[in-house]
C-alpha cells in the first residue's frame, strides 16, 4: 500500500513555534525522508471559515502567510502538494455523505470540539459548520487516502473520529476508504507547546504565540517576559520545572550542540535543570538562553521567508498548480465513494437492466 500523508493549518493567522514543533518540523523531515509516495498540505481555509464566517477577509489574507511559512519551513512544493481546501469541492460532497455515518451526541462528546467551543465562549449559538468541523476534516484525510497525519496532540480525537467514519463506512457500503494513522511528535513537549502567557496551548486565537515571523527583537521581547516559576523570587530559592515553559521551550527545542555554542558551563539540558532545581540558577540566564536557541533555528526560517515574500505571485501558482493536481485524486475519492453507495445511475448498466425488467 502506498504512504500518503495529509496533514495543514487553518489559516486564521501567521503559524507560531507550536505548530512548528506539534507537526511543521516533522513534515519536512518526513518530506525529506524519501519515505512517503505523496505528500498533502492543505491550508484549510474552510474550515477557518466555520468560526470566522463575518471576517473572510482575515482568512483570505491569512492564506499567503501560512503559505509562506510552510515554504521558508522547508516544504519543498516539488515534493509536497501544497493547496487551498476550498478549492476541492469534492471535500464538501464528501462531508455530506459522511454527515449520514455520524451522531450529534458522537460530536458532542469530542473532546477538542468541546474545549474549542468553550474557548471561543459558542455555548448555544455553535455555528453548524463549526461543529460538524471534525466531519469534514474525515474528509480532506480520506480524500487522498492519507495512512498518516502527523499533528498535534489537540488532533487526537479528530483522528478518533475520522477512523470511525471510515470503519462505518466500509462497513456498510464496502471497502473504499483508507484507516489513517495519527502521528504525534515524539517528544512530549512538542505534543502541545504551552503559550508563552503559560496556558495549556499556545494557540493564534489565544494571542501567547512566539511567530515563526516575529523579527529577532520580538523574539527575544516575548522570551525575557515568559511565565516561569512565580516562587523563584530569589537566584538562590530553588526552582519547579513543571509548568515552567522556559523549560518546557528548551525540551522542545534545545540540541546538546546549543550548550558547547552558547552556555559552555554546562554539558546538557539536565545539567541545566538540575541547576534550576537546587537554587542558585536565575531565570534571566535561562531566558537568555532560550532566547539564543530559538534564534538559532528561527534565522534560517526568516531569511527564507524573506526571499519567498520577492515573489509573492510565484506562491499563488504553487498553490494553485497544487490545488489542480489535489483536485484531481479527491475527484477519484468521491467516485469510488459514489461507486461503493451506488451514486453512479447514469453508469450502471445492470440498473437499467433492472428497471426495464420491473416494468416489463
Ligand atoms: P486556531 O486557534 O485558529 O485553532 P491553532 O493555533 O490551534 O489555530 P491550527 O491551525 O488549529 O492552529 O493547528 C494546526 C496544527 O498545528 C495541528 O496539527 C495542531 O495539532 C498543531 N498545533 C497547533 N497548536 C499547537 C501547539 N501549541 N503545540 C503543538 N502543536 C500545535
Ligand atoms: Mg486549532
Amino acid at each position: 500500500m502506498s504512504k500518503i500523508i495529509l496533514t495543514g493549518d487553518r489559516p486564521t493567522g501567521r503559524l507560531h513555534v507550536g505548530h512548528y514543533v506539534g507537526s511543521l518540523r516533522r513534515r519536512v523531515e518526513l518530506q525529506n525522508s524519501g519515505e512517503y509516495d505523496k505528500i498533502y498540505i492543505m491550508i484549510a481555509d474552510a474550515q477557518a471559515l466555520t468560526d470566522n464566517a463575518d471576517n473572510p477577509e482575515k482568512v483570505r489574507q491569512n492564506i499567503v502567510e501560512v503559505a509562506l511559512d510552510y515554504l521558508s519551513c522547508g516544504l519543498d512544493p516539488e515534493k509536497s502538494t501544497l493547496f487551498i481546501q476550498s478549492m476541492i469541492p469534492e471535500l464538501t460532497e464528501l462531508t455530506f455523505y459522511y454527515m449520514n455515518l455520524v451522531t450529534v451526541s458522537r460530536l458532542q462528546r469530542n473532546p477538542t470540539v468541546k474545549s474549542e467551543i468553550q474557548m471561543r465562549n459558542f455555548e448555544a449559538s455553535i455555528p453548524v459548520g463549526f461543529f460538524t468541523y471534525p466531519i469534514s476534516q474525515a474528509a480532506d484525510i480520506t480524500a487522498f487516502k492519507a495512512t498518516t497525519v502527523p499533528v498535534g496532540e489537540d488532533q487526537m480525537p479528530m483522528l478518533e473520529q475520522c477512523k470511525e467514519i471510515v470503519h462505518k463506512f466500509n462497513t456498510v457500503y464496502g471497502e473504499a476508504l483508507v484507516e489513517p494513522e495519527i502521528l504525534l511528535p515524539d517528544n512530549k513537549a512538542c505534543m502541545r507547546l504551552p503559550g508563552t502567557d503559560g496556558k495549556a496551548k499556545m494557540s493564534k486565537s489565544l494571542n501567547n504565540c512566539i511567530y515563526l515571523a516575529d523579527t529577532p527583537e520580538e523574539v527575544k521581547k516575548k522570551v525575557m517576559s515568559m511565565y516561569t516559576d512565580p516562587d523563584h523570587i530569589r537566584i538562590e530559592d530553588p526552582g519547579k520545572l513543571e509548568g515552567n515553559c522556559v523549560f518546557t521551550y528548551l525540551d522542545a527545542f534545545c540540541k546538546t550542540e546549543h550548550f558547547a555554542e552558547f552556555l559552555p558551563e554546562y554539558n546538557n539540558l539536565s545539567e541545566l535543570k538540575e541547576h534550576y532545581q537546587r537554587g542558585g540558577l536565575g531565570d534571566v540566564k535561562v531566558k537568555k538562553f532560550l532566547n539564543q536557541v530559538l534564534q538559532a533555528e528561527l534565522e534560517p526560517i526568516r531569511q527564507r521567508r524573506k526571499e519567498w515574500e520577492k515573489n509573492i505571485p510565484a506562491v499563488y501558482e504553487i498553490l494553485k498548480k497544487g490545488s489542480e493536481e489535489a483536485q484531481k485524486v479527491a475527484a477519484q475519492t468521491l467516485q469510488d465513494v459514489k461507486n461503493a453507495m451506488k451514486i453512479n445511475y447514469f453508469d450502471d448498466n445492470n440498473l437499467i437492466k433492472e428497471q426495464v425488467e420491473k416494468y416489463k
